[in-house]
């Protein structure tokens, strides 16, 4: 068997194979053989937890974070739907219910189930 690569988002060796699929068991990341190259194309953008974001994600706020120009603050466990990655310090473009659209930086937010 030829060696496998290593994972495109941790770079970890001890990538394997399982039914077409590549998975890294240090990250938990998983990729199609071959699509390595795309992967690290795109922004990746990892969540509280380095769980790997996507755009059309939705996420849960982990703490209360303050908003310029607005009189309150996102509170700790908001779910916001359907975020978009960007490139830059904060790489959640977003909506938040009551906020309207803005930035949030992914090491505030986790990964929702649904
Ligand atoms: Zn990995």
């Amino acid at each position: 068997m030829s060696k496998l690569p290593n994972c495109p988002m941790c770079n970890s060796e001890y990538a394997y194979e399982d039914r077409g699929l590549l998975i890294c068991p240090e990250c938990a990341h998983e990729w199609v053989a071959g699509e390595e190259q795309k992967v690290e194309e795109g922004v990746v953008v990892l969540d509280r937890n380095g769980a790997r974001l996507a755009d059309g994600d939705n996420v849960i706020v982990i703490k209360d974070l303050k908003v310029k120009g607005a009189s309150g603050s996102i509170k700790q466990g908001t779910k916001v739907k359907s975020i978009r990655l960007v490139e830059g310090d904060h790489q959640i473009d977003c909506k938040v219910d009551g906020f309207g659209a803005m930035k949030l930086k992914a090491e505030f937010v986790k990964k929702a189930d649904a």
